[in-house]
């Protein structure tokens, strides 16, 4: 007798995922990078901006499930790497929402869209700055001012922007010398400001020289802020902002003590410019500013911008030299603390509070997506717009690439959303760039397509060869390591973010 033969049913549904593997590892990694911080240290750092210093040779042994929960040596790495998002029990977090929420606060600079409106006001100066970035003139006021009608189109621009609280910059040349124009921008800024509901902060960047008490009086009651530059001592000062037949230094000082008087001293900052002679004198430069009372110093490497790049022997010098001179002054700011005096460094604050809070930091060098565009714009006292400061500063050298349009014949969409700013937007995120894209730091850096286009000549930039990141990695890496080793100074760095004296 025959049989019948059966046939069995082949299903075509997915198996559940245990059938396609071996093993099932102990547990999942989250996204996250690490970078070499010593011969014996290296620091992973997760997609948060949360970092862990862990012993050489941690991430391969994390990469290969050689952590053990149950092994009594792995115990406090394995719950530290679990409370930290660089590793999950489960194939998906039950806290990724967290990290979502999370991420999304670190991200929240961009909410709203530009704040930072810079008015080159005027393009007149009376110093003679070797390294000025702006390229200064002296003469002719009617061509070197900013035109009632480009001051209108700017306020108008500023009013579109989708951001209710925006800050309005006068920067020059010497922005003083424009006092006139200034005061007409902030009258007229007012009354939009009312119509639009906007929150106006103001600021007027100086060298303090052409400053009268009638002028602060002004900011005084308009809580316009004071932005100022010096350099350190007189005999650095003078050398790197030289003003003929006077002494600039002295002129600086008076300023801000007059400030100090009648607007505040919480509304008057200053900002070091480190020149070539700078670099031979980082406890000194510290110490004036201790001196004059400060309690914060911002130490900035020079531009590659303006007359910058026209004094080369004055102004050119390796990134491994300023990180030299970054590293003594840091040291000296540090010692300060330790004795007593609270003075903080403003760049390693940013970094640091990206470091240790969970918060936003929207400073436009260290931004992704970049700050140009996304928080700064800048009306030239022509009335061409630019995406950053350097943008313009780059125009003065006849390099229009980061030009977006022109107040008064250019819409807002046009210039926002044009074509420039589209092109620029390609390479304004460092989570997609190369070489950053794996990089340890990417949370706490930014993207700067301007500088790489001025130094290196392409929007992308070459990271191993790039004077950006050099300076941001070994800063990072540097600050990362000393509060590794000293946890006194870990207390100082949280201080400098807290602002607790
Ligand atoms: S610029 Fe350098 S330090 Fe910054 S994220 Fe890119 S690779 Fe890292």
């Amino acid at each position: 007798m025959k049989s019948t033969p059966v046939t069995t049913r082949v299903s075509r549904k997915f198996k559940e995922f245990e059938a396609y593997t071996t093993s099932i590892p102990e547990y999942t990694l989250l996204p996250f990078r690490f970078h070499r911080i010593s011969n014996k240290k290296e620091v992973i750092v997760n997609e948060i901006g949360d970092f862990l210093v862990v012993p050489a040779g941690t991430t391969a042994r994390i990469v290969a499930r050689e952590i053990k929960a149950g092994n009594s040596e792995d115990q406090e790495l394995y719950a530290d790497l679990t409370a930290n998002f660089f590793i999950s029990g489960n194939s998906v977090p039950n806290l990724i929402d967290v990290l979502a929420t999370r991420y999304r606060t670190k991200k929240s600079f961009l909410d709203f869209f530009t704040s930072l409106h810079i008015f080159v006001i005027s393009l007149r100066c009376e110093h003679t700055c070797h390294y000025c970035q702006v390229s200064r003139v002296t003469s002719d006021k009617s061509k070197y001012d900013m035109s009632i009608p480009h001051i209108d189109a700017g306020i108008a621009m500023m009013m579109k922007s989708p951001n209710p609280h925006v800050t309005m910059e006068f920067q020059g040349g010497e922005a003083l010398l424009a006092f006139e124009s200034i005061i007409y921008a902030v009258e007229k800024t007012k009354v939009e400001a009312e119509k639009h509901h906007k929150e106006v902060t103001y600021v007027i960047c100086t060298n303090l020289a052409p400053l009268t008490d009638e002028m602060l009086q002004y900011c005084h009651e308009n809580g316009i802020l004071i932005s100022t530059s010096l350099d350190g001592p007189a005999f650095i000062h003078n050398k790197n902002r030289h003003k003929p037949n006077a002494n600039s230094h002295q002129l600086a000082v008076d300023g801000i003590e007059k400030c100090r008087q009648i607007i505040g001293a919480e509304h008057i900052s200053a900002l070091v410019t480190t020149t070539k002679l700078s670099l031979e004198y980082p406890h000194e430069i510290v110490d004036e500013y201790v001196r004059l009372g400060f309690k914060n110093i911002f130490l900035r490497p020079i531009s590659p911008y303006g007359f910058a790049t026209r004094s080369k022997d004055k102004n050119k010098y390796e990134t491994g030299k300023f990180l030299e001179f970054y590293k003594k002054a840091l040291t000296r700011i540090i010692q300060y603390n330790i004795d007593g005096y609270f003075i903080r460094e403003d760049y390693a604050s940013i970094i640091l509070k990206k470091m240790l809070t969970p918060f936003p930091v929207g400073y436009v060098d260290l931004q992704s997506p970049a700050g140009l565009i996304n928080s700064v714009i800048v009306f030239n006292y022509d009335g061409a717009v630019y995406a950053s400061d350097e943008s313009r500063m780059l125009a003065e050298m006849n390099d229009f690439t980061s030009q977006l349009g022109q107040l008064g014949e250019n819409t807002y969409e046009e210039i926002f959303y044009g074509e420039k700013a589209l092109a620029l937007s390609d390479v304004m995120t460092n989570e997609s760039l190369p070489g950053c894209s794996e990089c340890a730091f990417q949370t706490y850096c930014g993207a700067d397509p301007v500088f790489n286009h001025t130094t290196q000549g392409d929007l992308y930039g070459h990271r191993p060869t790039s004077s950006f990141c050099q300076r941001n990695m070994e800063i990072m890496r540097y600050l990362i390591e000393l509060m590794d080793d000293n946890k006194e100074i870990e207390k100082i760095f949280r201080n400098w973010i807290t602002g607790r004296s």
